[in-house]
C-alpha cells in the first residue's frame, strides 16, 4: 500500500523536537500571540525574503485579510485563476467583491498572463495569482500589468512554501503573499494555521490590527476586526518544521525527478517547468483523457491518488449565481476531467515512487 500522503511520518521523524515544543508552550503561560508567534513571524519572513510576516488562523483568512487591508470590497472585481482551490475565490466573495476568472496556461497550470488584460475592467482592483501545485506563477508580466493599471497583486502561495521565481523565493514579489499551513501543505502545522508576508509596512500593520479584533491596544478598537490569530502552539510547531522545509522540499524534488524521467515515454501529459521556475512539488499532477480508469487501476494496485480539483469553482453550486455555464472556461473544465495527482511527499521513498511508475506503465 502506498498512501497518497503520510501525515504522521513527518511528526514521528521530529518526535523529540515536537515533544520539547509542547512542554515549552505549556510552561510559557502564553497561549494567545506572544513570543512563539513573534519568533515564527521573524523566522518565516527571513526565510521568504520578506520584511514582514503576520500569522493568522488559516490560509483563507490570510487571503480575506489581505484583500481587506488593500481596501478591496463590494463592487470591486478581482482576477483569479479559473482552475484553483475554491478558497481563492471564496476570499474575494467574503469581502463582497466579485471573482473574475482567467484561464490557466496549459503547460504550467498557473494563470495565463497573456489572458489577463482582456479581463481588466474599470472595477478591477487586484490580480490574485495562485502558485498552483507548488509551481510559481509567471509574476513579472502580472506585476507589469498591475503597475500599468494601478492594481494590487495578492499571491495565493498556499502550495508554494520555498518555491522560487527567477531565483528569488516567493514571499514579497506582489503586494501581499498569503500562506496556509494546513497539515498537508509543504510547511504544515498540526491543525489550522496561516500567515501573510509582505514588504509593505502599511499592509502588515493593517492585517496585524484586523486579525486581533481591530485592536492595537487592548479594549481600544480602531476598526471592525476579526479573531484570526496564529495559535502559539502551532507557531512553535511551525518553527521546528521550518528548519526541515528545504530538506523535505529536496526529497519531493527527487520524487518528481523520478516521475519526470520515468514517465516521459508514456501517454501522460507531465508537468512542465519553465526556466524561471523552481517549484516545490506540493503536488505532482499528470493529465490523461482516461484519468478515471488510471485512478481506478492505481487504487486496485494499492496506490493512493487524488484529483486537484474535480470541479472548477465556476461549476460549483456555491457560484451558480455567477451564471458561468459549462464551456465558459474550457481549459479549467478539461483539467478537472483529466488531472490526477500521484503520491509525493517528503516521506515517500524512491522505491515507492518506482512502484508508482511501474503501476502507471502497466496501464499504458
Ligand atoms: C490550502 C489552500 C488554501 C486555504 O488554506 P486553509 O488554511 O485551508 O484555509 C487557499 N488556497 C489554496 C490554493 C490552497 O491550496
Amino acid at each position: 500500500m502506498i498512501p497518497f500522503l503520510d501525515l504522521k511520518a513527518p511528526h514521528q521523524e521530529l518526535q523529540s523536537e515536537l515533544d520539547e515544543v509542547w512542554a515549552r508552550v505549556r510552561d510559557s503561560g502564553w497561549y494567545i500571540l506572544g513570543p512563539e508567534v513573534d519568533a515564527f513571524e521573524r523566522e518565516y519572513a527571513a526565510y521568504c525574503g520578506a520584511q514582514h510576516c503576520v500569522g493568522v488562523a488559516n490560509g483563507l483568512d490570510a487571503l480575506v485579510l489581505a484583500l481587506r487591508a488593500l481596501g478591496v470590497g463590494p463592487g470591486d472585481e478581482v482576477i483569479v485563476p479559473s482552475n484553483t482551490y475554491i478558497a481563492t475565490w471564496l476570499a474575494v466573495s467574503a469581502v463582497g467583491a466579485t471573482p473574475v476568472p482567467v484561464e490557466p496556461d496549459e503547460a504550467t497550470y498557473d494563470i495565463d498572463p497573456t489572458l489577463i488584460s482582456a479581463a481588466i475592467t474599470p472595477r478591477t482592483r487586484a490580480i490574485l495569482p495562485v502558485h498552483l501545485y507548488g509551481q510559481p506563477a509567471d509574476l513579472d508580466p502580472i506585476l507589469a500589468l498591475a503597475r500599468a493599471h494601478g492594481l494590487a497583486v495578492v499571491e495565493d502561495a498556499a502550495q508554494a512554501h520555498g518555491a522560487r521565481y527567477r531565483g528569488r523565493r516567493i514571499g514579497a514579489h506582489g503586494d501581499v503573499v498569503c500562506w496556509s499551513f494546513y497539515p498537508g501543505k509543504n510547511l504544515g502545522a498540526m491543525g489550522d494555521a496561516g500567515a501573510i508576508t509582505t514588504n509593505r509596512e502599511d499592509v502588515a500593520d493593517r492585517i496585524r490590527v484586523l486579525r486581533n479584533y481591530g485592536s492595537r491596544v487592548k479594549y481600544v478598537n480602531e476598526v471592525q476586526g476579526v479573531n484570526s490569530r496564529l495559535d502559539p502552539l502551532q507557531a512553535a510547531i511551525l518553527r521546528v518544521k521550518l528548519k526541515h522545509l528545504d530538506a523535505w522540499n529536496e526529497r519531493r524534488q527527487a520524487i518528481a525527478a523520478i516521475y519526470q524521467s520515468e514517465l516521459a515515454g508514456t501517454d501522460l501529459v507531465l508537468p512542465q517547468v519553465p526556466a524561471w521556475a523552481e517549484p516545490v512539488w506540493h503536488l505532482y499532477v499528470v493529465r490523461t483523457p482516461v484519468r478515471d480508469q488510471l485512478q481506478q487501476a492505481l487504487t486496485e494496485a494499492g496506490i493512493g491518488t487524488l484529483v486537484h480539483y474535480p470541479i472548477p469553482p465556476h461549476r460549483q453550486a456555491a457560484y451558480a449565481a455567477l451564471g458561468l455555464g459549462a464551456g465558459s472556461f474550457p481549459r479549467a473544465e478539461a483539467m478537472a476531467q483529466q488531472v490526477l495527482s500521484l503520491p509525493i511527499g517528503p516521506h515517500l521513498t524512491q522505491d515507492q515512487a518506482a512502484q508508482v511508475v511501474a503501476a502507471v506503465k502497466a496501464q499504458q
